[in-house]
């Protein structure tokens, strides 16, 4: 199994790792399973890292012509921040258009299971369930699996992906599920065996397959018997919800205490580390859960920075709620000023390149 995680024990030890990251040999090699990711989204999701800490770092050693790739990639998290930032809980629902064959609230068994038989696939799911990682190759797969070849409508797809993901996050998972599904893009993506072979593991090569095909005949797959027969069962989603886990690292946070401060699990910032009375906030949505995986790995990054952090847990109709939303902090963007909304990601990296 490749691209395992790599757990820096500091904020030094995530900066040196950065600073040894070649641009050159990412642009190169990314897109392969084996390639030189970087492997940060975790740690870039839950705050430790900003994206602009990143750029910065990349830019002091590496010129900007070469370092392009690896920024307009750290570009689509911000735009997809951007997105959601205009949005706010629209993008839950499809934006452009409706998804197109979807037919399922439930997802394929044999995908669920990873008994599908094609190897990459059944590989991604153990990988997902094992580290809560994946490829950005091994996520498209996935999600066209599931959205364009089985017929399951997307939201299902990405509040599973969610849920095991460590580096989850409603902006990039919900927006690229929706790219996939054709809803937030021009049209659908499908990719067949050879891309598989192409990308994946020589391990997991694999010829005639039910998506060795072209990409036309993929694309009219609905009607294909022998395709759909391996996804005849299915299942609903079941989920664990975890919020009684997470409180049982903490202690409950007192909010007569003025001095109070507040953070999510997606601003786990150094700025904590001085506060006398950090506050973790985990909003429960119960459609959005998260794995006991996930909250170790933000427990992990808490214990780093703010030991002595409280925790409340807010839902949407707590008394609080209101009053608490307004003093979490937000996330950090990479290109501020960018606050318009942009149809596509190339319109706002046109903009955006401009500001690197
Ligand atoms: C169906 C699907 C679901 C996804 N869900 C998430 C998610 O929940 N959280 C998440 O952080 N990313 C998500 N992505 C985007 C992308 O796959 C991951 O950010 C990337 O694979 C993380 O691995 P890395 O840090 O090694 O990436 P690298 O290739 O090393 O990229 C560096 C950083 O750039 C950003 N980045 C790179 N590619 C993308 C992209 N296509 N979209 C957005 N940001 C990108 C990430 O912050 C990433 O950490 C999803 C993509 C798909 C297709």
């Amino acid at each position: 199994m490749t691209n395992t995680k790599f757990e820096p024990k500091t904020k030094t030890h995530l900066l040196e790792y950065i600073f040894k990251i070649d641009p050159k040999n990412y642009e190169r090699t990314r897109n392969s399973l084996n390639g030189s990711v970087t492997l940060l989204s975790p740690y870039i999701t839950c705050g430790a890292i900003s994206l602009t800490e990143i750029k910065n770092l990349i830019l002091s050693k590496n010129g900007s012509r070469e370092s392009s790739k690896l920024i307009q990639e750290l570009a689509w998290r911000d735009y997809f921040q951007s997105v959601y930032l205009n949005m706010g809980d629209e993008i839950f629902k499809s934006i452009k258009r409706e998804q197109d064959f979807s037919k399922f609230d439930q997802i394929p068994t044999t995908i669920l299971e990873a008994k599908t038989g094609i190897k990459v696939i059944d590989n991604a799911v153990t990988k997902l369930y094992k580290i809560g990682y994946l490829h950005n190759h091994e996520r498209m797969w996935l999600a066209m699996l599931i959205c364009n070849i089985a017929g399951t409508r997307w939201e299902v797809g990405a509040k599973w992906m969610y849920y095991y993901l460590l580096d989850g996050d409603l902006a990039s998972n919900t927006l690229s599920w929706q790219w996939v599904a054709g809803t937030f893009s021009s049209k659908k993506y499908f990719a067949n065996q050879e891309n598989f072979n192409k990308y994946g593991l020589s391990s997991d090569r694999q010829y005639g397959t039910i998506l060795d095909k072209s990409y036309e005949e993929l694309s009219q797959n609905s009607d294909d018997k022998i395709v759909q027969s391996i996804f005849e069962n299915r299942a609903n989603l079941e989920l664990e919800n975890n919020t009684e886990y997470l409180k049982s690292f903490f202690e409950v946070a007192d909010l007569s205490i003025e001095t109070n401060i507040y953070f999510t699990i997606t601003t786990i910032t150094e700025d904590l580390k001085d506060q006398s009375n950090p506050i973790l906030v985990y909003i429960e949505d119960k459609d959005w859960l998260i794995s006991k995986q996930k909250i170790d790995f933000v427990i992990s990054q808490i214990k780093l920075i703010v030991p002595n952090t409280k925790l409340l847990v807010l839902s949407k109709d707590d008394v609080n709620y209101e009053n608490i939303l307004a003093k979490l902090p937000k996330q950090e963007r990479m290109f501020p000023s960018l606050t318009d909304y942009y149809q596509s990601f190339f319109k706002f990296w046109s903009k955006a390149e401009r500001l690197v």
